[in-house]
């Protein structure tokens, strides 16, 4: 399988290079040349367990890796999970919710970077290279970026956060990681900004190559696939045998996870709709429903992990949708960088697959609300999102919520939530020994300005260096 740019100016390249190279030369994303079906083959996918149905999904992707190398990567990358269903489904009420908060830091981007960590530590050694990691997080993404690659040799990891956005846990349970490959940034302005550097950082080529530069936000391709498991894995399970189709509601920020969805759905998996549920941060909601893409500012809500205005996965989606047009993209990608916004006339709906609309605070608290009281069962804020956004299907046919955190990272939405009642059995759910023991441990972290000059300063001298025997092999 060749791995192609949306902005169509790059050489097509190898799963391992895609990986490894993060955002794609021009500018643009990195996607299979075409997505493979697995249409044909539903049938004998049907019981299989996540670790297996993984390797199935994965192979038809990598083709450059030995079949047995990759589904080692894929046992160990599942090992830490603590629950035997890695990705469990529970019945709440006429709802399905799966638990993608199963892995070591307690959010769904485990699932994807607990990957993406062995994968690179596979790919380095196998090319005697090291890596520095560059990654801005407005919250999960950072942790879980750090949790899989903390320790391993080769790679050092700098991860941007906006100071004092994230929850004071999400902090925690980065900047207490103190081995000595983990740098935590906390930069003095917004997610935007914080991905704007980076962007800046990889554009720049001579730097970007000086150092290595690696990439674990959901612009590398590994992540984004990781995730299309999931969905593979759930609408196989409620199928019914394959005679109905399953719709899932998404917490979106930055469009990764709907877009693995998306891409499921494309390789034939028995997906109906998609539901994409924002925050206030209602960019994605207004495009789906009116066509217009038009940034705004950025709001700070009770999910900090989907306080995103532009997403930085949309541009897959609008290639894909496309019928992989990169001239198409290209033109959409310039016309909002110099006007803000465009408007694409005589397409309603957008797209048949995906529903969008954005929940209000209010709407969020009332859902948190509604779920502990009615059936006893605690969603983190940004689940409660995608929950309140299963009102916009109508069918009978099966709903899957997907939860993307542990409510216990987001103790203070939900006591607000919950502020008339204390029962026992909620504030239970609030606790979780892994959090628990945090503010107990060190703290490391910087304090840095939103200047590109000052980021790259910083990395510079503490970058992961080739050693002597490493540059002279390369
Ligand atoms: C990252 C994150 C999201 C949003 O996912 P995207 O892939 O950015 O759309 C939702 N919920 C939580 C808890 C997250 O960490």
């Amino acid at each position: 399988m060749q791995y192609v740019s949306t902005r169509g100016a790059t050489s097509p390249m190898q799963f391992q290079e895609a990986v490894l190279a993060g955002l794609a030369p021009d500018g643009g994303l990195l996607l299979p040349e075409k997505i493979p079906s697995l249409r044909n083959r539903l049938e004998d996918l049907l019981d299989l367990e996540f670790v297996d149905l993984a390797f199935e999904v994965m192979r038809e992707y990598i083709t450059d890796i030995a079949s047995d190398d990759l589904r080692d990567l894929i046992q160990r990358s599942y090992a830490n999970f603590d629950s035997p269903d890695i990705t469990p489904l529970v019945a709440v009420g006429n709802i399905h919710v799966m638990e993608l908060f199963h892995g070591p830091t307690l959010a769904f981007k485990d699932v994807a970077l607990q990957f993406l960590g062995n994968l690179f530590e596979y790919l380095l050694a196998s090319r005697n290279q090291h890596m520095n990691i560059l990654g801005a997080t407005s919250g999960d993404t950072g942790s879980a970026a750090i949790a899989g690659v903390q320790g391993k040799a080769k790679i050092n990891i700098f991860v941007m956060y906006p100071q004092g956005k994230p929850s004071r846990l999400q902090e925690l349970q980065m900047t207490t990681v103190t081995d000595d490959n983990v740098f935590c940034l906390a930069v003095d302005g917004s997610f935007d900004d914080c991905q704007s550097l980076m962007k800046s950082v990889f554009n720049d080529l001579e730097f970007k190559q000086e150092f290595h530069l690696g990439a674990v936000n959901s612009v590398n391709w590994a992540r984004v696939l990781a995730q299309v498991v999931y969905y593979a894995y759930a609408s196989l399970k409620l199928s019914k045998k394959l005679t109905q189709r399953v719709s899932f509601c998404v917490p979106t920020g930055n469009f990764g996870d709907i877009l693995a969805g998306y891409i499921a759905k494309m390789m034939g998996f028995p997906i109906k709709t998609l539901v994409l549920a924002s925050n206030e941060n209602d960019i994605l909601p207004v495009f789906f429903n009116t066509g217009i893409y038009k940034k705004g500012g950025v709001h700070f809500t009770l999910s900090p992990s989907m306080d995103i205005q532009v997403a930085s996965n949309f541009e897959r989606y609008l290639y894909l949708r496309s019928g992989m047009d990169s001239a198409a993209v290209c033109k959409f990608m310039e016309e909002f960088e110099s006007q803000g916004e465009v408007v694409l006339q005589h397409n309603h709906p957008v797209d048949e697959t995906i529903r969008a609309v954005s929940i209000d605070t209010r709407e969020t608290l009332d859902t948190i609300a509604k779920y502990a009281n009615e059936h006893a069962y605690v969603l983190d804020p940004h689940t409660a999102v995608g929950v309140a956004a299963a009102r916009l299907i109508k069918s009978d046919e099966p709903v899957v919520c997907l939860a993307t955190a542990h409510p216990a990272k987001f103790p203070e939405a939900i006591k607000r939530a919950l502020s008339l009642k204390d029962q026992s059995e909620t504030m239970a759910a609030l606790q979780h020994p892994r959090l628990q023991q945090l503010a107990e441990l060190e703290e490391r972290k910087v304090a840095i300005a939103a200047d590109i000059d000052a980021l790259k300063a910083y990395i510079t001298a503490h970058a992961r260096l080739a050693d002597k025997t490493e540059s002279t092999a390369s």
